[in-house]
């Protein structure tokens, strides 16, 4: 592994393209704020589920940026739509109309399904965003149905919804909170899969209850059908919007086009993002209408999101997973990988269980995550750690069981070498 003495305070030769990657780490290391811990590589170009550095290894991709490379890198289609439309037109800011972001609206509110109803969007520019937006207009919402004192929201012990105030507020981990308090002091916390906690946390006052039906960061967690039929059941009685934050399990990759369509329970508000325009920054909450009617011209709004260019990227995206099929690979490839995965599990000493549907699985291990993803490095694998224990897999929809194949023999590997 490459380790870096980052002390010094030299000039740094910055011309591009840089040539090593010492020299990407010092620029950094010196200008950036010290926010991430980056794996010790310098990715160049990509292709399909494959990633190139600067020295032009290769490496398998089974983390997708985050979820957010569901086309893998340098699809051929959106190579073409980015090239066409920057030609015509990146940015008009919300004072005007484009062609696109209603189409998008109505694309994305037609796969929401008739257990949505009528829908409405607005267009962010990052998942974090589209959370924000939704208790906002979950508020306004509110106050409506039952006046100022109707504010509260619940939100799930371990769950991640961003970084602002807001979504941190609603994230449960004080990892994330640390250091940022006073937070919003309206947020009751539950553990997930609690029914009882459930019942005991909503009241009147509660305006919105939110939750990730599979926690992405917190560990790959699922919800069980059972809760959340009993967080709809309580949203209906206390008329509180029930809000789905799908930002990373949405959009496909848990083998429906939404999550909730796979466990049976409709949400209010769904907040989605990584995916959605392959790459360029884009995210949305859609609301049913008896939420959505709650909010007025100069009430929310932002200057970047929902331009032509990453809603134009948005259609191609939604269309290349249809014209591809690229559901049905999910749900095949990912029932594949996740019986590999628990045979790991069932052989490994080091793993412990596999937890997570389609391309958003995770292996919980008895020892540290982060080694066995720096080593995999070397091994041409890219794989993703959260929560210390848990290997995460967010794979590009396109993944294949040769892919997995090799993915699963290097982590075997790496959970069969002696470690102290
Ligand atoms: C990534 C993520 C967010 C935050 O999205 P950003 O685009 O990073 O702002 C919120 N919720 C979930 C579940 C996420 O995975």
């Amino acid at each position: 592994m490459r380790r870096v003495a980052l002390d010094r305070l030299l000039p740094i030769e910055s011309n591009l393209p840089m040539k090593t990657f010492e020299q990407v780490a010092e620029l950094e290391k010196r200008y950036l704020l010290g926010t991430y811990n980056r794996y010790p590589i310098v990715l160049t170009r990509g292709k399909g589920v494959f990633l190139y550095d600067l020295e032009d290894r290769r490496y398998l991709d089974f983390v997708s940026g985050l979820g957010v490379n569901a086309l893998g890198h340098a699809h051929p289609r959106i190579v073409k739509t980015i090239r066409e439309q920057a030609g015509k037109l990146i940015h008009v800011s919300n004072l005007y109309y484009h062609e696109y972001q209603g189409a998008l609206a109505e694309k994305l509110c037609t796969l929401l399904g008739s257990s949505f109803g009528n829908a409405r969007a607005f267009f962010s520019n990052s998942g974090t965003e589209a959370i924000e937006g939704s208790i906002k207009l979950a508020r306004l919402a509110g106050h409506r149905a039952g006046g100022e004192a109707k504010c509260r929201l619940v939100a799930l012990d371990g769950s991640y919804h961003g970084r602002t105030f807001g979504a941190l507020s609603l994230t449960g981990q004080a990892k994330h909170r640390k250091g940022f308090e006073p937070l919003l002091e309206e947020v009751t916390f539950v553990a997930q899969n609690d029914v009882n906690a459930l019942r005991a946390a909503i009241d009147d006052n509660t305006c919105a209850i939110v939750l990730e039906p599979i926690f992405g960061e917190g560990g790959i967690y699922e919800c069980s059908v059972e809760f959340l039929r009993e967080c709809r059941a309580l949203a209906d009685r206390h008329r509180a919007a029930l809000i789905f934050d799908e930002i990373q399990c949405g959009l496909g990759r848990t083998g429906t086009m939404f999550a909730f369509q796979g466990f049976g329970v409709t949400p209010d508000i769904v907040a989605i993002a990584k995916p959605i325009a392959a790459g360029l920054p884009l995210g949305a909450f859609i609301a049913k209408e008896e939420f959505a009617s709650a909010i007025s011209p100069g009430q929310h709004g932002s200057t970047f999101g929902g331009g032509p260019l990453a809603c134009r990227v948005a259609l191609e995206f939604l269309a290349i997973v249809e014209d591809e099929k690229l559901l049905e690979n999910v749900n095949k490839v990912g029932a594949y990988l996740h019986e590999e995965l628990k045979a790991v599990a069932e052989k490994k000493a080091a793993a412990k269980e596999v937890r997570g549907r389609g391309f958003i699985q995770g292996i919980a291990l008895e020892i540290p995550a982060r080694p066995i993803v720096d080593e995999a490095l070397a091994e041409g694998v890219l794989f993703n750690s959260t929560q210390d224990t848990v290997v995460r897999f967010l794979p590009p929809f396109l993944l294949e069981e040769k892919h997995v194949d090799r993915g699963i023999r290097v982590l075997k590997k790496l959970l069969g070498k002696k470690r102290k």
